[in-house]
């Protein structure tokens, strides 16, 4: 592993509660300047390991080195890390300047400096013209602005995020999703965020790490852990999946309930191993008749049509599995004359888009 511009490196992190093992041998390397996701279900984990970082929870296993050093022996007060919780803990009696600059003036730093940070940092989270007013006097995205402010005011090595739009509904999310990442840029400073929510992590993320029963499943960019998942837990875990089980027939065949289906994979041919082949939605093509240029084809009857705005999800049955398969239209593209429940349908897709998963 290249090691040279990891700012964090986890390395072999567990925590044990009486017999549960919360985190489990977590292995991870967090670069300078990187905005980093730890991704899971409930309970898998992520905040014990964000709390290890920060040192609110001691590892039972395992060293935690930032920029090279071990910082187990440093208690969270010394500890160049800043971790945002979930509520903003804003200070109510204070104004929005004076809560940003609270942390510098217990570091007992020079008044002029202060002000000169906190005017900076109220400039880059676009609070100027909101620095007298009190939190109660803020809308819900305006106080995660000021919270977000304080935490990077103090200039943290690594800023850790746990939730941090979980109180926000979910146009306020979406919009304060790029402002987080447009922060995070303009501070240059690494940021690790935990969510439970799979698109948030897409959308901000350089790198992300999913997690599952205190491990780590996969870690890579959004894309490679989208385009390219390592097992039917995260393929299912991001984004929409097809799955189909089947058996390894060659190296780029999987039989499925008695249909040859057409794969690209290097994984290694272990003849009539039990595998999943994966198909993404956006994958799957509807095809006007028999024949064509798609690798792989299946027919099947409509069961639902889900209009999702921007997209069309057409759901059909097929012998390729009980799931009905998810088919995603554009909406632009999708004439409703041309679909309807009950309807026959054929669909193709290409070998290069079916990934086959043995775990
Ligand atoms: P969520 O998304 O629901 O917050 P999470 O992924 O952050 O979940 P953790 O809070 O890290 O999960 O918890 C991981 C596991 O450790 C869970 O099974 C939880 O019950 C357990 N756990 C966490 N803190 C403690 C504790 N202080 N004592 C005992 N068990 C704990």
């Amino acid at each position: 592993m290249n090691n040279s511009s990891a700012v964090l490196i986890l390395d072999k992190v567990s925590k044990s509660y009486g017999n549960g093992l919360a985190v489990d041998e977590v292995s991870l390397n967090i670069r300078e300047n990187e905005f980093f996701a730890l991704l899971g279900p409930s309970g898998c984990g992520k905040t014990t390991l964000l709390r290890m970082l920060a040192g609110f929870e001691t590892p039972s296993a395992g060293c935690i080195y930032l920029d090279g050093k071990d910082i187990s022996p440093l208690p969270a007060n010394k500890r160049p890390l800043n971790l945002m919780f979930q509520s903003y803990a804003l200070f109510p009696n204070m104004t929005v300047r004076k809560n940003i600059a609270y942390g510098l003036e217990m570091e007992r730093l020079p008044e002029a400096e202060i002000r000169r940070r906190v005017d900076d940092v109220l400039n880059t989270a676009q609070l100027g013209e909101l620095a007298e007013r009190k939190p109660d006097q803020l809308s819900g995205g305006q106080r995660q602005r000021v919270a977000l402010a304080r935490a990077l005011v103090k200039r943290p090595r690594v800023l850790l995020l746990d939730e941090p739009l979980g109180a926000l509904d979910k146009k306020l999310r979406e919009k304060m999703q790029l402002e987080l990442k447009r922060l995070q840029l303009e501070s240059g400073i690494t940021f690790i965020i935990v969510t439970h929510d799979q698109e948030e992590a897409l959308v901000m993320s350089d790198r992300m790490a999913v997690l599952d029963g205190g491990k780590v499943c996969q870690c890579g960019s959004p894309t490679e852990l989208y385009e390219n998942p390592n097992s039917r837990f995260v393929a299912n875990f991001i984004g929409v999946s097809n799955l189909f089980e089947g058996a390894r027939t060659g190296q780029h065949t999987v039989r499925v309930n008695g249909q040859e289906l057409a794969v690209v994979t290097d994984a290694p041919l272990v003849p009539g191993q039990n595998v999943a082949v994966v198909v993404r939605p956006e994958r799957l093509q509807v095809l006007a008749q028999e024949g064509g240029a798609c690798d792989n084809q299946v027919s099947g009857q409509i069961v639902e049509i889900a209009y999702h705005g921007l997209d069309t999800n057409v759901h059909v049955q097929t012998v390729l599995s009980d799931k009905a398969l998810i088919v995603r239209v554009p909406s632009s593209q999708f004439e409703f004359a041309h679909f309807a429940i009950g309807m026959s349908i054929r669909l193709g897709w290409q070998a290069r888009h079916a990934r086959v998963l043995t775990r």
